[in-house]
This record gives structure tokens, C-alpha cells and sequence, in this order.
């Protein structure tokens, strides 16, 4: 008897406890609900004692370290190539400092899923520097801008990128057409989200300037210099701040701007390509076609380690290869015919703590089932003089909201009495009217 009472205790307990846990996001986040399964969870089980001895692990675990006042922190978001695959994210760096600012250099396809692991909150994640409007470069911009947004960045994004010859090929016109594509996406938002976030702010610069100031503040500069790829345009960057230099090559075949202005870098981050040899082989690329492509438009292994020769960084990174167990071995071993310096073969979720004394190069270990990061700043339903001030901004119809007759009247009225139950439960479980929406 004694026995049953408290198993059915402790199921009503355990029923109470997921219901409750399930209104939890909506009661402001506030964990009570799950504080109460933890307290039943912790009478019933007893202490135990692991076998198994805990010991540090080299690796990096996201947001369980906090940076030192003078330290730099740098996480490949994506290391991979125009060609689309699971393992490898394209082109993508995030440097954090140790003041608490992030910045997003590149932000090629598929890496804004990367980013999202991380958890870190989207108001932190505003600030991008593209290198050039190659779609492995620039593929997620829309996810981090609209995505990023829906997570919780209730403010502008900042983009930062280069002009090209003529207006139409420059980072200010790819962005405009970009938010042009998405009307309907954004034009579907009005008078429903927070528009903060949706917003865009596009500092365009001259690809020919060397060495000239792009970003300066909070202690930070960044710097932009030509490179050579594909048309003119492409740019590479160079971050400094408390003593420590950051370089990101974005794509580029080997230039003097690069040995110029990396000097004197504790982490330079250039492009390397996959051995012209594993071009012809795992491509398809006939040897014509892996020649123009491996040595000219890109930089060839042997020519990134000349690079890196010339430069003698701390350490150097080479990324925008397909890093598999058969064609890792041709990059290394070609690199090391020209240099023979501290090196990292980058690939996705590779960390480096950079300090004046050190470089310390883990991996880090993510979760991939991630939800929207804490929130830095709290979102506001939008009144209607932003609806009518976001349309006009963003140059979606103020008026598009919502659906015509005709879609109208194709509304599945079978579902009404179910979802109604969710609105009643939702009102006892919070102790609060929800009006369900009639027409
Ligand atoms: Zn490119
Ligand atoms: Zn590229």
C-alpha cells in the first residue's frame, strides 16, 4: 500500500512537474518549473561515487571559459569550399576579445548553423567583414541577418565590405538585392516581430585601399587590403587590438599587400587550396581546369607555405580545403616543402586562445541540438508607427499582412475545437486570458 502511494506521488508529481516545465519558456524563462523536477529527482537518488576519475580535457567547451583581459579567442565557423558539404562549412572566423566584442569575418554557406552552436547571443553577433561577395563567403548572410534576428539581435547588423569597379559589383549592391529577395519574408513580419533586428547597415570601402582604417572603436582597428581573386574586389583584413594582431585572408592568390601588412600578426588565417593532383582525382576537374583554378584563382599549397615564410607569423592557419583522411596528407606535406613554421590545418569548430605569450589550439566540442541563445536586450511587439516606418525602410507593403478571401476560406475548420483546447490550457496554466483569434 505504502509502496503504491508513492509511486503514484511520485508520478503526480512527475506530471505536475513536466506541465509545468512545458509553460516554463513562456513564464519569462524563469527555470521554476524545471527547479521543481530537479528537487524531486535529487530526494529520490541517492550521492553516488564515480569509479570513473574526472580529469581536464583538452578541449574547448562553448561559453564554460571566460577570456582574460588581454586574451583573443578565434573559432573556424567554416573552413571548407564553394562546393556544399556537411562536414565543412565555407569560409567563416569569429574573433572574440577579452572587452567582450565579437566579430564575424566571412559568412559562407552554411556557417551561420556553426555559429549557432556556439549559443552566443545574437546582440553580440552584429558586426561581419566580408572579404568578397563569393557565395561560399557571404551564403549565410541572410540566415544570421533574418535568422539572428528571430533568435534575439535586437539591433542593426553592421556589414562591413568592399566596393568593386562598378556599383553593381559591390558589397552595398549585393546587400540590397539580398534584402530584396527576401520581401516576402520580411514583408510577412510586419506588425509581428520586433524590427530591431531587421535592419542592415552596409559601410562599404575602397578594395584599393591599403592598409586604410575601416573599423575603429572600443580600442579595436580593423584595416582592409587588396587581394587578387576572380575580379577586382576581394579585400583581406587585419584586426589589432591590446597588442595583438588578427589577419584573415578572405580568398586571394598569393600578393604583396599580404606579406606587407600581415607582418608582425600572432594569428594569420590565409586561403589554401586542395593539391592540384586530388583536384583532378576527387573533383573532376580536368588537369587544365585544376591548374587555372588550384594555383591561379587560388593559393596552392606550396604557395601558402611561401607565404607564411615571408610573413613568420606566430601561427599560421590555412583553411578552404576538403580536410579528409586522404587528401590532408598532399596539403601538409606540400606546405612544408616552403615553410616550416607553427601551423594549423583549419577545419570546422577549431579554437585558438591567443594571448602575448601563447597560442593554444583545441577543438571545440558543440552541441547540435541548440535553441536560441539567453537574450541580451528584451523584444518588443512592434506598435504601428514601426509597422508603417519598417515597410518604408525595408520597402515591403505595410498592407500585405495577413491572407486574402480565397486562402482564407480554404482554413481547415475541423482544427478549430483542438487548437481551442490550447488556448484554454495555456489560460489555466498562466493565469491568463488568451482570446482565441477569430477572423
Ligand atoms: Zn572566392
Ligand atoms: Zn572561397
Amino acid at each position: 500500500m505504502k509502496l503504491s502511494k508513492m509511486v503514484l506521488m511520485g508520478v503526480a508529481i512527475t506530471f505536475v512537474a513536466v506541465f509545468l516545465s512545458q509553460w516554463g519558456h513562456l513564464d519569462g524563462r524563469e527555470g521554476k518549473a524545471l527547479g521543481i523536477i530537479s528537487e524531486a529527482n535529487a530526494a529520490e537518488s541517492p550521492a553516488k561515487v564515480s569509479p570513473v576519475k574526472a580529469r581536464t580535457r583538452d578541449v574547448y567547451f562553448p561559453n564554460s571559459e571566460d577570456l582574460g583581459r588581454n586574451e583573443m579567442r578565434v573559432i573556424a565557423c567554416g573552413t571548407g569550399m564553394p562546393t556544399t558539404r556537411a562536414k565543412q562549412a565555407a569560409a567563416c572566423f569569429l574573433v572574440e576579445l577579452g572587452n567582450g566584442d565579437k566579430f564575424i569575418f566571412d559568412i559562407g554557406s552554411g556557417s551561420a548553423e556553426r555559429i549557432s552552436s556556439l549559443q552566443i547571443p545574437y546582440d553580440y553577433l552584429d558586426k561581419i567583414f566580408i572579404g568578397h561577395l563569393h557565395a561560399d563567403h557571404i551564403g549565410s548572410l541572410a540566415e544570421i541577418f533574418i535568422g539572428g534576428a528571430l533568435m534575439g539581435r535586437q539591433k542593426p547588423l553592421r556589414v562591413w565590405g568592399p566596393n568593386g569597379r562598378s556599383p553593381e559589383l559591390g558589397t552595398m549592391y549585393a546587400v540590397q538585392k539580398m534584402k530584396e529577395m527576401y520581401t516576402w519574408d520580411l514583408a510577412g513580419r510586419v506588425g509581428l516581430v520586433d524590427f530591431r533586428g531587421y535592419s542592415i547597415e552596409v559601410n562599404e570601402f575602397d578594395y584599393k585601399a591599403e592598409n586604410a582604417i575601416i573599423y575603429k572603436e572600443n580600442g579595436v582597428t580593423i584595416r582592409s587590403f587588396p587581394a587578387i581573386h576572380a575580379l577586382d574586389g576581394p579585400v583581406s583584413f587585419s584586426l589589432e587590438w591590446k597588442g595583438l594582431k588578427f589577419v584573415y585572408g578572405s580568398d586571394t592568390y598569393p600578393n604583396k599587400w599580404f606579406i606587407e601588412y600581415a607582418k608582425d600578426a600572432d594569428l594569420v588565417v590565409h586561403e589554401c587550396f586542395v593539391a592540384v593532383p586530388d583536384l583532378v582525382k576527387k573533383m573532376g576537374f580536368t588537369p587544365e581546369q585544376a591548374l587555372v583554378v588550384g594555383t591561379q584563382i587560388h593559393t596552392a599549397p606550396e604557395a601558402f607555405g611561401k607565404v607564411m615564410s615571408m610573413i613568420k607569423p606566430k601561427h599560421a592557419v590555412a583553411y578552404h580545403f576538403f580536410k579528409d583522411f586522404d587528401t590532408t596528407a598532399a596539403v601538409n606535406d606540400r606546405i612544408r616543402t616552403t615553410y616550416d613554421g607553427p601551423l594549423s590545418l583549419a577545419e570546422d569548430f577549431m579554437v585558438w586562445n591567443i594571448t602575448k605569450d601563447d597560442i593554444r589550439v583545441r577543438m571545440a566540442v558543440v552541441e547540435e541540438g541548440t535553441w536560441a541563445p539567453p537574450l541580451v536586450t528584451k523584444p518588443e511587439l512592434p506598435m504601428k508607427d514601426d509597422s508603417e516606418k519598417y515597410s518604408k525602410k525595408m520597402g515591403v507593403p505595410n498592407d500585405a499582412m495577413g491572407y486574402s478571401d480565397f486562402i482564407n476560406e480554404g482554413r481547415l475548420g475541423d482544427v478549430d475545437e483542438v487548437l481551442r483546447g490550447v488556448y484554454k490550457e495555456a489560460s489555466e496554466a498562466l493565469g491568463k486570458t488568451f482570446e482565441y483569434p477569430t477572423k
